[in-house]
């Protein structure tokens, strides 16, 4: 087991730090290319979510943690921020609070996507935790 953690302000230049960040740890396994692209954009759309969402009024913290135990890549993005009130609405595709803002409401659906199992869990004025969990390829040519 090898684990890292890492607290940075929600701002958005820290979007690319994060997503590099979880690419190098996680370079020990030798992932594959897409197994990397796969993680480094579902890293940058919790984190953006963290940005863009959480914190209204302020600029709060994002805590990425990330572990791996031979091939199980484990990634928790978590905010203290103002929460989502229905968890299960904000994960429905094209679901979005700043559709006015020109989000789409896919940012859940693309992690969904390109993880293996994603878990959210809020409480209002709380904040977020989003687990991200992918499971790297054995057999690598
Ligand atoms: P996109 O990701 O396509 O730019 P989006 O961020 O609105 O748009 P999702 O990432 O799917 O879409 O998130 C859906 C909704 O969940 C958001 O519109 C917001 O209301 C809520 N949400 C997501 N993350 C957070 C967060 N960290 N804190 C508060 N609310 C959040
Ligand atoms: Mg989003």
């Amino acid at each position: 087991m090898n684990k890292m953690l890492l607290k940075f302000s929600a701002i958005s230049q820290n979007e690319a730090f994060a997503r590099t960040s979880v690419a190098a740890f996680i370079l020990p396994l030798s992932p594959t290319l897409s197994e990397i692209n796969d993680i480094k954009t579902a890293v940058s759309e919790a984190v953006t979510n963290a940005v863009v969402h959480a914190y209204p009024n302020r600029i709060g913290d994002v805590e990425l943690s990330c572990w791996y135990d031979v091939d199980e890549v484990h990634i928790i993005v978590k905010d203290y921020g103002v929460g989502i009130d229905n968890v299960k609405l904000a994960l429905e595709p094209y679901f979005s609070t700043k559709k006015e803002e020109e989000r789409s409401g896919i940012g859940f659906t693309v992690m969904s996507t390109f993880m293996d199992a994603v878990k959210v869990d809020s409480n209002v004025n709380q904040g977020v935790r989003v687990h991200m969990t992918k499971c790297l390829s054995k057999n690598k040519e």
